[in-house]
């Protein structure tokens, strides 16, 4: 239909790519996809690549999978869209039956939107408002963490911590509290995993016991700090600060946006440490990677809170669009089937134990600091020095040229950073497993001159 030069011109000529330094852009040759098979993708050359990072971290069952896609054709043709502002619709319902029952136990209320941003813009938004028709007024904060990724809207990158990211917009942010990240391999408060006996948890408790009575909620993705460079918390961290924050009376919002839809081994990663937050954040894995869909679960008792005469507005006065779309609920239900269908979490167990293993060697290369894994999210922390963990000059773009080396080899993947991740689809096959590791390990170790 159109000629592969065509589009390439047309993709450089007027696309603006997110996270993408442009200028570096207009020099490469751009890499067009066209389709996708299971765990592969494949470009206008007909060249195919191992989805290594999942299409940004959604993809679940893999691409062109004929259950997902009659779910949207099927949907489509009966019903494309509806608002959902005082009216109902078919999937929308159905789904928030089945996000409930799946979710942490508490979580009881569902309110749909399109991205992760959105979904903890809304948390936010519910948090701060509960807390003023309650009459506490002086809860105007959030305490969020150091390192932390929640989206790139307003509110989203408020209660952010990459300054990479969030420094230049300071000005335009709310004030929040920031507890360090607890990010042992350098960690801020320059102790050893060995015997910190987790210092950064008193920090934290020592932050909310001078500010709890001006603090909404604490704000965390459980597990791993993903955009940061896949940082994973030491076991206990999380149970932890959750346990910290309702003593103290605060609303705890899980981001599980990244973690969400089995990423890390479980449904939710909050099972893993058996917390059961006020709001859960969800979008990435939510349709499987096929449509944009996000959902904000709480409780009845925030829920409640909002609850009154019509005239006097305790409304939750928010909604977007095509909040609940019913073609994206549709994909996002047989998202779900699928995972029972499937068993891909129990499945998924003995991937990511040979996913453990295939990451050994990956500490004997002479730049590779650290290998971090949590379930099926990897992070490769690449270093000049690994003694001194020295990391490498930003201008020698340590990371953008390893992926350009897998690319290559028919991998894509993205870093973050000098952090090589990995996030294979959950559908992946051991062979393809392997093949994603092999090509990571010999990009690193070519580029690197490991
Ligand atoms: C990706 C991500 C978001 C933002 O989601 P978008 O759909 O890109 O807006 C929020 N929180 C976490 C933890 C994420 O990984």
């Amino acid at each position: 239909m159109y000629s592969k030069k065509q589009l390439k011109e047309w993709d450089k000529q007027y696309i603006w790519h997110p996270f993408t330094q442009m200028q570096d852009y207009g020099g490469t040759d751009p890499l067009i996809i066209e389709r996708g098979e299971g765990c592969y993708l494949i470009d206008t050359e007909g060249r195919k690549y191992i989805d290594g990072i999942s299409s940004l971290w959604v993809l679940v069952h893999g691409h062109g999978r004929k259950e997902l896609v009659g779910a949207i054709a099927k949907q489509a043709g009966t019903l494309c869209h509806s608002t959902l502002l005082g009216l109902g619709n078919v999937p929308s319902a159905a789904l928030a039956k089945m996000l409930v029952d799946a979710a942490p136990r508490g979580l009881k209320k569902v309110f749909y939107s399109d991205s992760g941003s959105t979904s903890v813009e809304i948390a936010l938004k519910m948090a701060y408002q509960y807390w003023q028709q309650k009459g506490e007024k002086r809860r105007k904060r959030f305490l969020s963490f150091t390192n932390g990724y929640h989206g790139d809207t307003i509110g989203s990158v408020s209660v952010g911590g990459i300054d990479l990211f969030h420094k230049v917009y300071r000005p335009l942010l709310f004030k929040n509290y920031k507890a360090p990240s607890p990010y042992c391999y350098r960690c801020p408060l320059k102790l050893k995993r060995k015997d910190c006996g987790m210092a950064c948890v008193e920090e934290f408790r020592r932050i909310v016991q001078r500010n709890k009575d001006e603090i909404c909620a604490v704000v965390i993705e459980p597990l791993v700090q993903g955009a940061a460079g896949m940082i994973t918390q030491p076991k206990g961290f999380l149970s932890a600060v959750w346990k910290i924050s309702k003593e103290n009376g605060l609303l705890f919002i899980a981001d599980e946006v990244a973690t969400g839809f089995g990423k890390t081994g479980t449904m939710f990663a909050c099972e893993k440490e058996s917390i059961r937050p006020d709001f859960l954040c969800i979008a990435k894995g939510i349709t499987g990677g096929y449509l944009p869909l996000a959902a904000t679960l709480t409780t009845e008792e925030v829920f409640s809170g909002f609850l009154g005469r019509f005239e006097e507005f305790k409304t939750f006065f928010h909604g977007h669009t095509y909040t609940g779309n019913p073609v994206a609920c549709a994909v996002a239900i047989e998202n779900m089937r699928l995972f029972k269908k499937e068993q891909t979490l129990k499945k998924l167990k003995g991937k990511i134990a040979l996913l453990k293993d295939e990451l050994r060697r990956f500490f004997d290369l002479p730049h590779v600091g650290e290998v971090r894994q949590q379930g099926f999210m990897v992070g490769i922390e690449l270093v000049k020095n690994k003694k001194t963990k020295m990391p490498y000059p930003p201008a020698e773009k340590i990371g953008q040229k390893v992926i350009g080396e897998a690319r290559k080899r028919g991998v894509i993947i993205r870093p973050l950073g000098d952090v090589i991740v990995l996030m294979p689809p959950l559908a992946i096959s051991e062979k393809a497993l392997k093949d994603l590791t092999d090509v990571a390990y010999s990009s690193i170790e070519r580029i690197t001159g490991g």
